[in-house]
């Protein structure tokens, strides 16, 4: 099919890559955005090998060589002593699965969907448009936004995150599950750092119920920490907020000196702490011409560092469902059909994983976090640009 109109609600990284995919299949795209300036949250984003394919079936394979960092080797290490409990060699996903493990700033993906888009179609994207109500019927969708606006298309898709309007009204109010985990994302100036706070390049601090990890973005200019510990509930308004650095050292204070110096550099205005959420998977993402897609979708924790990844698969699929469908209903079935599986079950390992990784025993995580990327890594064969649809 050509030239159907497609509107998309959300302008995120699942957002926009399913707009690059639709536009290189012939569709006509708009994005609507709630935010006024489209942007993404400052923050690293492990670009494991089934990603990279997604990355490549989208047509940004250079981009993804200019703005990626490959880590070198890595150590899990104990949280108190310091002692390396395993190393991790140099990265072997170029020879297992035909492309390498990249680390990239989410704003530098962002940007580079962004600039494809636009590439191809100077109008597509919409800013200031705040989803409110949805009419999804069988013949097409209309959309209404804050101010009263409408727009309408031939078929929608839903790309609006995990507290998604979209979800709501197509299937109801069902609250996001707060997992027990909090997560400090923050990011350090490379210069700033001492070179031997961050020998090996990609590592992870260990220690009772916490995980403490880095790894260099833009080759080094920046030090990306992610930091997780438990909560009992979370009271904050949205879910996420600028934490202050004293709160990140308390929280890791028994954590040796080369990781809580490391978190004292990071500056004050880089640092946010965000409550992890996730969804219980829907029977389908459909009704009527409209449809589900990334966080909206299938929000899950994110101990296998899948959540982006899934929506970069999933914008693929629906751009290779699109091309190979005779009409909307076909696309739509032919995505479903393609990913549904698939994201149930990374979302089911991601729970499982949570689990195991923050036991009171250093040892008896890093037994988990090792059986836990050995089943990882069964995500990372996949390939968007391939699989069957
Ligand atoms: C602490 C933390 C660490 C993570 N680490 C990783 C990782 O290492 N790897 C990984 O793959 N994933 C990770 N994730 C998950 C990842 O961030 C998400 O899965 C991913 O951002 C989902 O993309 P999305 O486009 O579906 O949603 P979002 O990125 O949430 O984008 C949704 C967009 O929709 C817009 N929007 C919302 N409501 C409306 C509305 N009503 N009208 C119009 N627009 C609207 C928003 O402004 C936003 O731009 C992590 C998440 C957290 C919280």
């Amino acid at each position: 099919m050509k030239n159907t109109s497609v509107a998309i609600v959300g302008g995120g990284i699942g957002g926009l890559a399913a707009a690059l995919a639709l536009l290189r299949s012939g569709q006509r795209v708009r994005v609507f955005e709630q935010v006024a300036t489209l942007g993404e949250v400052g923050a690293g984003l492990s670009i494991t090998p089934n990603a990279g394919k997604a990355i490549l079936a989208l047509g940004l394979g250079d981009d993804l060589l200019r703005m990626g960092s490959t880590p070198t080797s890595g150590a899990i290490r104990h949280y108190a002593s310091g002692d390396t409990l395993v190393s991790l060699p140099q990265d072997r996903s170029a020879e297992r699965y035909g492309i390498a493990l990249y680390h990239v700033h989410r704003a530098d993906l962002h940007a580079a969907l962004q600039r494809a888009i636009v590439a191809l179609d100077p109008q597509c994207i919409h800013t200031g448009r705040a989803l409110e109500g949805v009419e999804a019927r069988a013949d097409g969708v209309t959309l209404r936004f804050r101010g009263g606006e409408c727009a309408t298309a031939d078929w929608a898709v839903g790309a609006d995150g995990i507290h998604s309007v979209m979800r709501a009204e197509l299937f109801g109010i069902d609250r996001p599950n707060f997992t027990g985990y909090v997560a400090w994302r923050g990011l350090v100036p490379g210069d700033s750092v001492p070179k031997d706070l961050v020998e090996p390049p990609l590592c992870m601090y260990v220690g009772p119920r916490r995980l403490l990890m880095r790894y260099p973005l833009r080759r080094g200019a920046l030090i990306n920490i992610v930091a997780v510990a438990r909560r009992e509930a979370w009271t904050e308004e949205g879910w996420s907020v600028a934490a202050p650095v004293s709160e990140l050292e308390q929280e890791f204070a028994d954590f040796h000196s080369d990781a809580t110096r490391l978190l004292a550099l990071t500056p004050a205005d880089r640092l946010f702490r965000w409550g992890l959420f996730d969804r219980d998977p829907l029977p389908t993402w459909t009704r009527g011409r409209a449809i589900l897609l990334g966080d909206s979708a299938h929000a899950m924790p994110p101990f296998t560092g899948q959540g982006a990844v899934m929506a970069l698969e999933d914008a693929a699929v629906l751009g290779r469902a699109a091309a190979a469908a005779s009409d909307p209903d076909e696309a739509l079935q032919r995505y479903e059909r393609a990913r549904h599986a698939r994201v149930t079950a990374a979302l089911a390992m991601s729970r499982a994983r949570a689990k195991l990784y923050f036991a009171e025993d250093p040892q008896q995580q890093v037994r988990a976090l090792a059986d836990g990327m050995t089943e990882v890594r069964t995500l990372y064969d996949y390939d968007a640009g391939n699989v069957p649809i």
